[in-house]
């Protein structure tokens, strides 16, 4: 029998990066303000920035650093309501408890995407800031959202930390709301072990998150400025807070260079993942949601819904699956699950009931589908779920009814 692929590895990073890391070693210039100017980070800055078509951008520690940074520089008061999705990574509601805002959620439908149908009336009940989740990339109405938000002059925070690649109506996700906050950490698309960024086309609120996150001093100068932004910096001097969330050279140097293989990871991420859902939705057991129509996804991971499966039977589900090597994990189901909203019991006043949210959790399944797979690799995993929900729900029909 073939053996179950290896899903969790990561791509070897670029060779480009062994040069510049060896250099560091060699210099022990591993702090972002030593040198007085190109440092790694600040490089990495501009990259990206210029790659994804923002302004400004700012290299954090992580995504969740990026959004803590990003509700800061807004300047919310205290206790400020942030709409955020229900299905989201604990990092998201922990940012908002974090920069002392509450956390207020709203529904997501069976195809994982905000339910416009709930966001609309929850963003009339007091909504100061919006986080949007592009949960596993899967992104949501951003016309709506937008129109909603704009409509009231609610800032829109786009969190695209599973989403580098993903575009929406031909725009690169992250650079649609006010500002956009991207994760390097090794499950997503780039690869730094650690790190986040985050980017927004505002001088005032860039000025603001670059101070904050450890900028102290005049070491904003060591960012790549324009007078808009050096004007803004000259604005908060001494102002703010430091958190202290920089990146270090080393990360930046071994995220830097797997900039020009982001185009290749997607085409390879979207062309395996439609091969996988293709096959999962040839079994009458399995179901992959459409995506909307103006988005064009970057997937590393394929999720998918079981159709008329009682609890029971979805635990059979992932157990059968197990059993061949492939791991799914059910959202609702796996225990502690942090994309479980009703395991952030840290949220002030409790947790909230979902209904809708809570039904889509418990038949959602989520199986990782890196960008290096092979055909025979994924047919592996395909054939395995596809084989897997026949053997539980195949034997029930014919025995059970
Ligand atoms: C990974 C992830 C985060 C957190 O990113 P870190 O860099 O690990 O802090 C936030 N939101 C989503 C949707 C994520 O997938």
């Amino acid at each position: 029998m073939a053996l179950a692929p290896n899903v969790y590895d990561a791509e070897p990073i670029p060779d480009a990066a062994r040069a510049e890391i060896d250099r560091m070693l060699g210099n022990g210039d591993l702090f972002r303000y030593t040198a007085p100017q190109d440092a790694p980070v600040t490089l990495l800055e501009r990259d990206f920035a210029d790659f994804i078509g923002a302004r400004y951008a700012l290299a954090v520690s992580s995504c969740s650093a990026a959004l803590f940074l990003s509700l800061k520089a807004l300047d919310l008061p205290r206790d400020a309501r942030v709409l955020i999705p229900a299905f989201t990574f604990a990092a998201v509601p922990s940012s908002v408890v974090h920069a002392d805002c509450v956390p207020v959620l709203c529904e997501v439908g069976e195809n994982y995407r905000i339910d416009m149908d709930d966001f609309e009336p929850r963003i009339d009940t007091g909504i100061d800031a919006v986080i949007v989740s592009h949960m596993r990339g899967h992104t949501s109405d951003m016309d709506r959202i937008m129109a909603a938000c704009d409509a009231r002059n609610i800032p829109v925070i786009e969190d695209a930390a599973h989403s580098l690649g993903t575009t929406w109506g031909g725009r690169n996700i992250g650079t649609i709301g006010r500002i956009g906050c991207f994760s390097f950490q090794s499950y997503k698309l780039v690869n730094g072990g650690e790190g986040g960024i985050m980017i927004s086309n505002d001088p005032d609120l860039i000025a603001r998150a670059v101070i904050m996150s450890g900028a102290y001093e005049h070491n904003w100068a060591k960012h790549l400025t324009d007078p808009d932004l050096e004007a803004a910096f000259a604005r908060c001097q001494n102002q703010l807070p430091l958190y202290n969330m920089r990146m270090n050279n080393l990360s930046a140097a071994i995220i830097r260079p797997q900039i020009a293989e982001i185009p290749r990871r997607v085409r390879q991420g979207r062309a395996n993942h439609d091969h996988v859902a293709a096959r999962l939705n040839a079994s009458p057991w399995l179901e992959v949601p459409q995506k909307l129509e103006r988005e064009e996804r970057a997937p590393d991971s394929i999720q998918f819904n079981l159709v008329g499966m009682d609890e029971d039977d979805t635990r059979a589900f992932a157990r059968a699956a197990a059993a061949r090597g492939v791991n799914v994990q059910v959202f609702g189901q796996s225990t502690d699950n942090a994309r479980a909203f009703w395991n952030w019991q840290f949220l002030p006043g409790g947790t909230p009931e979902l209904p809708r949210t809570r039904a889509m959790l418990m038949r959602a399944c989520d199986t990782r589908l890196p960008a290096r797979l092979g055909r025979e690799e994924l047919d592996f995993i395909a054939g395995t779920l596809v084989d897997a929900a026949a053997e539980v729900m195949g034997e029930a029909r014919v025995y059970g009814t």
